[in-house]
């Protein structure tokens, strides 16, 4: 026993989170620095990290909180935002969440905290839900296929114009927009528009529409006033002109109306936030696209299909992939990566637990409310401006519409303020009697003394035009009538939740992505009421929470980067290169360089950045790099002379996609520079640079942070994520701004903002707090030792398995970034084995693969992030040297070079009720490890029929009987 005495200082609990957070304690780290050959973590850095390019200075934040200091100073920060009811509508509705899915979906990591589902075995949980929600949107709209989620409404729209332009035989340019359209909606499409070299038509598509002058057009159905309006005869005139009709929708009116597939249009989008996701202050939530089949590789967005596995089972997987950014690069269909799944599986459980009978009441509740309300104010001698309205009215008040906004507020309700002349009101799920008598008496002292509210309901017909009334069915799939209990949905839930690897299960090596912990204490805010049920358009003096957050977190990402300004619109990292891109571009047009259009990118870079500089308007040129994966200065060079007169930007990765930190970036900057562009910087990978590096001082004019990779905000399955932008001051005026919430961007003056990227004002604004959090109970200190910890991780995983597999790119003197790439180009030919057989394998010890074949085609690319701790890396890497192993008995002739325990991989539990007919043991094929054994992972398909999906693409529900019959 030690006889000094603890302080109480030091009996403090939990006092520091950083422990918490870091995965390895100290002794293991001096065993991991032990290995890696270094005498101290400080030491080591400065072998990983070149001293030319470490920050200037130590990060200037406060030091670490502990996690109860954290939440109470976010509770007072939280207060000040005041939640008031909104009825403003304009894409936002209040909804009801209900608590089964809200806490087994919404607050849980076994669905928070999975990784996109690019490895089919591990992911059938999530692709159900997402397949749910295909079925569900393809069952609204009327139209034949459905992607797996975009990122916003207004994106959505953009996409879809787009599109439209790609498919289209018609030679127009002109792009039609209904000016009864969310301006939000408007302002997104604006933007790419003029990047794009679109001209833009907005007006009464009754009036101002010119079929044969436009490549298509978007309708709003319901339009931004609430006014329903039959376009059908437009639509064929649009077609009649080879022009695509696209509509704009709402998933609840869609309950009630002939779908936009009956009415002949050929995209369908909208938000399904309304669909049990909250408000949040802006997002996230899962926009909706849907289209006909004929044009379905020109559709954006992932989709999901079904397929068969090994044994012939139905089994889910993402369908042409090929489409992709990854794949197709400037040619992809988007630029689209991370999108909005765990919203997605939100709304789509909020479909199967309601069931189209609870559906439809919701959204004929809604409606009567509207037209209850809409009846009592006539009453009152107001004109209502809508006569076919499902759930929104706007009401004609000339120059009153500021006193009737004022007077709503005194009774803690926001409407719409449309002009001066005109107020918008729409009704929602989240609708009470209560809150209709409080509106009513906004518009008359007296209201309830004069209305029967009953006798009203009796007595007003609904205003859904009778032509438009929907007659066709929705959610007739089994599905969504299974499970309408909480027992049985709580049950489904589990079920799918059980059949996916995520965090919680073991770790997720993925290279370039940072699966890091996403800690509790993060996650608890965001479903606080003062941060979920805020609506992005509500006034600014009640959202002063929000303000601070997004103040303090700006200058956390400020100092952390070294720039100047942040703008946080962007919602995931792909839209934050297109946001930087355009900050680029509007810098070079404001100085007269409107030629400078030609972007520089490394061959490995992110797939996302050439489809961005192409959404950016501009030429992408192709820069080579060496054998270590460093950008080929001398090719830099020469194309950076070459394009001098055009060079708009060099998009750069750094540390390099191959996890290297390349000696020559400021050297890069300044021929960039030097040649009149400017640098864009990748920071996908801040978790290498945190504390350590700064990506201004490197000399980068502008640079992405995906707050889902390195600050922590959970991958969701696929998303949410955000992806805020720094860039130094001579760039600040073109960052992204917002038509609706003024003030977005206050260094822009008018006409410079490069207009909007996002939907809301601040992106995806309710899980901010996931990364203020981090932040705040990290401190600079803690910040800077997850990053060191990052790097020496990696770099214990790299010795570990060097001995079995070459590492591709190491820096000099044989270290590695935060990341390393294993080397098995040399297996086909030596075994016929594929890298797949290596990932797929993986699965049978419990583990997700690591990234597949990028940036090198037959690699595998680990990241194992500060979070894991030796145990669970020495877990991974043993599991990696076993199949090594393996590998070797195949290689030496003592395994069949196909019926081998790789090629048959992943091993599920069925093949036990089968006749054992595998030239190897059952121990081998299922507990190859002993510590398999205590808690084994059962993968619930086979290896999945890539191929075969493709061939026979079925993006629907497939009926019970498919399962049924697997499953005899
Ligand atoms: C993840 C990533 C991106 C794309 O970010 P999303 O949020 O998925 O759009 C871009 N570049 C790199 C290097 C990345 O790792």
């Amino acid at each position: 026993m030690s006889t000094k005495r603890a302080t109480l200082a030091e009996l403090e609990p939990q006092a520091n989170f950083v422990p918490r957070h870091i995965g390895p304690n100290a002794a293991e780290t001096a065993e991991m620095l032990k290995v890696v050959g270094a005498a101290s973590l400080e030491g080591f850095i400065d072998k990983v990290i070149p001293k030319k390019i470490r920050a200037a200075k130590p990060l200037d934040l406060p030091r670490g909180k502990a996690e109860r200091t954290t939440l109470s100073y976010l509770r007072q920060m939280a207060s000040r935002n005041e939640v008031f009811t909104s009825m403003i509508g304009m894409g936002y509705y209040g909804t009801v969440t209900p608590k089964v899915i809200l806490r087994n979906i919404l607050e849980n990591p076994g669905w928070y905290t999975a990784y996109t589902p690019y490895q089919a075995e591990v992911s059938q949980g999530r692709l159900e839900a997402l397949l749910n929600y295909q079925q569900m949107i393809i069952d609204f709209t009327g139209l034949e296929l459905a992607s797996a989620s975009l990122l916003d409404e207004g994106t959505a729209a953009a996409e879809a114009m787009a599109m439209a332009k790609r498919v289209v035989k018609t030679s127009a340019n002109t792009f039609f927009v209904d000016r009864d359209t969310h301006p939000q909606t408007i302002g997104v499409i604006e933007t790419r528009a003029e990047a794009f070299g679109f001209d833009i038509v907005i007006g009464d598509p009754a009036k101002d529409l010119k079929p044969a002058e436009v490549f298509g057009a978007l309708l709003s159905y319901p339009g931004s006033s609430g006014e329903i309006r039959d376009y059908r005869a437009i639509i064929d005139k649009l077609h009649g002109a080879g022009a695509l009709a696209i509509m704009a929708t709402d998933l609840l009116a869609l309950a009630l109306l002939t779908s936009p597939g009956e009415l002949g249009a050929d995209i369908a989008v909208g938000s399904a936030q309304r669909f049990g996701v909250p408000m949040g202050y802006g997002g996230p939530h899962a926009a909706f696209f849907a289209t006909r089949d004929e044009y379905k590789r020109s559709m954006p967005g992932r989709i999901i299909g079904v397929s068969v596995d090994s044994h012939g089972a139905p089994a889910l997987r993402m369908a042409m992939q090929t489409r992709e950014q990854h794949i197709r690069r400037e040619k992809a269909t988007s630029n689209i990566c991370t999108a909005q799944v765990l919203l997605a599986v939100i709304a789509s459980m909020f479909a199967v637990y309601n069931g189209p009978t609870g559906i439809r009441k919701t959204a004929e509740r809604t409606h009567r409310l509207a037209a209850i309300f809409a009846e009592a104010v006539k009453g009152f001698g107001y004109e209502v401006t809508t006569k076919a309205f499902f759930d929104t009215v706007t009401i004609n008040a000339p120059g009153r519409a500021q006193a009737i906004l004022a007077r709503a507020k005194e009774k803690r309700i926001n409407l719409r303020f449309v002009d001066a002349d005109h107020v918008g009101i729409s009704f929602d799920q989240s609708t009470r009697r209560q809150e209709l008598e409080r509106l009513l008496t906004v518009f008359k002292t007296d209201a309830l003394e004069r209305v029967d509210i009953d006798k009203l309901d009796a007595k007003v017909a609904d205003t859904i035009p009778v032509a438009l009334a929907r007659k066709s069915p929705y959610l007739t799939h089994p599905v969504f009538e299974m499970y309408h209990s909480e027992t049985e949905m709580l049950r489904y839930l589990r079920r799918l939740q059980a059949k996916d690897v995520a965090l919680d299960r073991s770790m997720i090596p993925l290279g370039s992505c940072t699966m890091k912990l996403n800690a509790t204490s993060e996650m608890i805010p965001v479903t606080w009421r003062e941060f979920a049920m805020m609506h992005p358009f509500a006034p600014l003096e009640q959202a002063q929470g929000y303000q601070q957050l997004f103040e303090e977190l700006e200058s956390m990402l400020a100092e952390i980067t070294g720039f100047d300004t942040i703008s946080l619109q962007p919602n995931a990292g792909s839209q934050g290169e297109y946001a930087g891109l355009l900050a680029i571009r509007g810098y070079h047009h404001a100085r007269g360089d409107t030629h400078r259009d030609v972007c520089l990118i490394p061959v490995s870079a992110h797939g996302t950045n050439p489809a961005s500089a192409v959404m950016a308007g501009m030429k992408v040129v192709v820069v080579a790099c060496d054998e270590k994966g460093n950008v080929d200065v001398a090719d830099l060079e020469a194309k950076a002379k070459q394009h001098a007169a055009n060079l708009a930007a060099l998009m750069v990765t750094y540390p390099s996609t191959h996890g290297v930190f390349e000696e020559s970036i400021k050297d890069i900057c300044a021929i960039i520079h030097a040649n009149g562009g400017q640098v864009y910087l990748d920071g996908a990978n801040l978790n290498a640079q945190v504390g350590l590096v700064r990506p201004a001082e490197l000399g980068a004019d502008v640079c992405h942070m995906n707050l889902h990779k390195t600050f922590c905000i959970p991958h969701g399955g696929g998303g949410p994520g955000m992806g805020p932008i720094g860039v130094k001051a001579h760039l600040a005026p073109y960052l992204p701004g917002h038509p609706v919430v003024h003030g977005v961007n206050p260094a822009a003056g008018r006409d410079q903002s490069q207009g909007q990227v996002s939907s809301a004002p601040w992106g995806s604004a309710s899980i901010l707090p996931i990364s203020w959090t981090y932040i705040a109970m990290m401190g600079g200190e803690g910040l800077k030792e997850a990053t060191m910890m990052a790097i020496l991780n990696a770099n214990y995983v790299a010795k570990r398995l060097a001995p079995h597999f070459p590492i591709v790119y190491s820096g000099p003197g044989g270290v590695v970034a935060h990341e390393c790439i294993i080397d098995l180009r040399w297996l086909k030919e030596r075994t016929g084995l594929a890298v797949e057989d290596v990932a797929k394998r993986l699965v049978d010890y419990g583990f997700h693969a690591p990234t597949m074949s990028f940036p090198v085609v037959d690699t595998l690319m680990i990241e194992p992030t500060e979070s894991e701790g030796k145990r669970e890396l020495d877990r991974f890497c043993d599991a990696m040297i076993e199949i090594r192993r393996e590998i070797a008995e195949v290689e030496e002739g003592k395994a069949d070079r196909t019926d081998n325990v790789l090629k048959n991989s992943p091993h599920t539990h069925q093949l036990l009720l089968a006749d054992w007919t595998r030239p190897y043991s059952k121990e081998k094929a299922f507990f190859p490890l002993s510590y398999i054994n205590a808690d084994k992972y059962w993968p619930p398909v086979g290896r999945v029929d890539n191929v075969y999906g493709d061939r026979n693409l079925v993006c629907t529900c497939p009926p019970m009987e498919a399962y049924q019959e697997a499953a005899e």
